[in-house]
């Protein structure tokens, strides 16, 4: 039987595209960094 585990660690990742700051899912406080940045999502595979 196989079995495929997902990733434990693939949780989300947000930057703050103000300062920078690299915030988890987890402590996640609301849509914004702590600066007033907006978070974006950077977990995601970004095709170039
Ligand atoms: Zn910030």
């Amino acid at each position: 039987m196989v079995r495929t585990d997902p990733a434990p660690d693939q949780e989300s990742i947000y930057e703050c595209l103000d300062c920078g700051q690299r915030v988890s899912e987890d402590d996640l406080d609301g849509r914004l960094c702590t600066c007033g940045g907006y978070l974006q999502d950077i977990s995601l595979p970004r095709p170039t």
